[in-house]
C-alpha cells in the first residue's frame, strides 16, 4: 500500500509527515510518495525524505499513485474515486467541500472530528495544535509588550511582574498559563467550565469565577451557550479584570459555532496603554470585538493580534506532533500486514469518517447540514 503526502498551500509551513514518520511506515511495508518540496517549510528536504525511504514525485503523480492521501487542508485537486483522504477540513461548517468530497466518491476523514475521549488522545490534532498555539501566543505577547513578564529586583529598582488574563482554559489556555508562569508572569484564568478550576490552580494560575454557569454533560466536556444573565455578569467581571491586565490571551470557542464575544470595545479602551491582546479564536470571529483575523491592529494604544495560525509558525515540532497523530489514526485502519481494514463501528473511525461510497456518512455532519 502507498500513502501520499501533499505539499500544503502557500502560507502553511507544516507538513503532515516528516521523514522520521516515513521510516516508521516503511517498517510496516507501507511505501510513501511525497510531493516535491512538501517538507520545505518544516525544514525537511526532498533528500531527507528519499533517505527515509520515500519517493519524491510531482503532485499529479502522488494523487494518481497513492491509495491513501495525507494532507492538512483538504486539497482542491480532483481526487480519483475510491481513494482515501485523511485531512482536517471543518466539515461542520464547510458544506460545499463536504458535498464535493461525497460526489467524488472518495472515503474522507477529517481529524478535527475526533471524539474527546482518553482513547482518542493520541489522535487528537486539536489538542496537539492547541498546545502549539497556546505556547506561541504567550511568546508573541511577551515580544509585543513594552514591559518584562517576570519581576526583577536590581540596583536599578524593582520591576513588577506583568499580569496576564487568559480567557478559556481548554488545551490552548492551559498551555498559555504554563508558559506565562514559566516566564514569571502573574496569571488569572477564566472559563465557563468551573471544572477546570483545580487544573488552573495546579499550574499556578488564579481562577476567576462567575457564578451561575450552564454545564451540559452531553457536550463531551465542551462549553455550551450561556444564559443572558450569566453573560452580563461575566462581561462585567472580565471588564474589571481586563483593566488590571497587561496581556489578555483569548482561546474561548464553542465547537461548530461562532466564538463567544468576551471583550467589547469599551473593555479594550479601559485597558492600560501598551497592553496586548492575542486572540486565538480569530478565525471563528474572535473573542474580542475589534479582532481582525490574521491582522495586528492598535486601538487606544492597545495592540490586538488576531491569529489562529500559530501552529504553522513552529513548523518542525508542530509537524512532528501532527505526523504522530496521523500515524496513530492510520494504525486504526490497517491490519498487521499494512492493508486497509476499516472498522466502521470503531468510535474514532465513525466520528471522523465524513464521506464514503458517494454519500455523507457522518451523523453530526448530516444533522448540521440539514439544520
Ligand atoms: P475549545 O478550543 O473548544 O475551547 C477553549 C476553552 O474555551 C474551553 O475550555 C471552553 O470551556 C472555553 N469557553 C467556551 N466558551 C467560553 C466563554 N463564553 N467564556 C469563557 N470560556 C469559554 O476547548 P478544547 O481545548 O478543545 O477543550 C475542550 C474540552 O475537551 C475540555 O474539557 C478538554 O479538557 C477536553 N479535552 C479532552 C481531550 C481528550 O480526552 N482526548 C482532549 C482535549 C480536550
Amino acid at each position: 500500500m502507498t500513502v501520499g503526502v501533499l505539499k500544503e498551500s502557500d502560507g502553511e509551513n507544516r507538513v503532515v509527515l516528516l521523514p522520521e514518520h516515513v521510516a516508521y511506515l516503511a517498517k510496516k511495508s507501507i511505501s510513501v510518495m511525497v510531493e516535491k518540496d512538501a517538507g520545505t517549510g518544516a525544514f525537511a528536504s526532498n533528500q531527507a525524505y528519499n533517505e527515509a525511504g520515500a519517493t519524491v514525485e510531482s503532485r499529479a503523480d502522488v494523487i494518481k499513485g497513492a491509495e491513501v492521501i495525507f494532507s492538512i487542508k483538504a486539497p482542491e485537486d480532483k481526487i480519483p474515486e475510491g481513494k482515501i483522504l485523511i485531512s482536517i477540513f471543518s466539515p461542520l461548517t464547510d458544506k460545499a467541500l463536504v458535498d464535493k468530497l461525497a460526489k467524488s466518491g472518495i472515503t474522507s476523514f477529517s481529524l478535527d472530528m475526533i471524539p474527546r475521549s482518553s482513547r482518542a488522545q493520541a489522535v487528537d490534532v486539536l489538542s496537539s495544535m492547541a498546545t502549539v498555539a497556546g505556547y506561541k501566543a504567550v511568546l508573541i505577547a511577551a515580544g509585543s509588550l513594552p514591559k518584562f513578564f517576570p519581576m526583577f529586583m536590581s540596583a536599578s529598582g524593582t520591576i513588577k511582574p506583568s499580569r496576564i488574563l487568559i480567557l478559556g482554559a481548554g488545551v490552548a489556555g492551559l498551555q498559555a498559563l504554563a508558559t506565562a508562569r514559566k516566564l514569571g508572569a502573574v496569571v488569572e484564568v477564566f472559563d465557563v467550565r468551573t471544572a477546570v478550576k483545580e487544573e488552573v490552580e495546579s499550574l499556578g494560575g488564579k481562577f476567576v469565577e462567575v457564578e451561575g454557569s450552564t454545564d451540559d454533560s452531553s457536550a463531551g466536556g465542551y462549553a455550551v451557550e450561556q444564559t443572558e444573565e450569566y453573560k452580563k455578569k461575566q462581561g462585567e467581571l472580565i471588564h474589571e479584570r481586563a483593566s488590571h491586565a497587561d496581556v489578555i490571551i483569548t482561546t474561548a470557542q464553542i465547537p461548530g459555532r461562532k466564538a463567544p464575544l468576551l471583550i467589547k470595545k469599551d473593555t479594550v479602551e479601559a485597558m492600560r496603554p501598551g497592553s496586548v491582546i492575542v486572540d486565538l479564536a480569530a478565525s471563528t470571529g474572535g473573542n474580542c470585538e475589534l479582532t481582525a483575523d490574521n491582522k495586528q491592529i492598535v486601538h487606544h494604544d492597545v495592540t490586538i493580534i488576531g491569529n489562529s495560525g500559530f501552529p504553522s509558525t513552529i513548523p518542525s515540532d508542530a509537524s512532528k506532533m501532527l505526523g504522530k497523530n496521523y500515524l496513530n489514526f492510520f494504525e486504526l485502519m490497517i491490519d498487521e500486514e499494512g492493508k486497509i481494514n476499516l472498522d466502521v463501528e470503531d468510535e474514532i473511525v465513525q466520528n471522523t469518517c465524513i464521506t464514503r461510497k458517494g454519500e455523507i456518512v457522518n451523523e453530526r455532519v448530516k444533522g448540521d447540514l440539514t439544520n
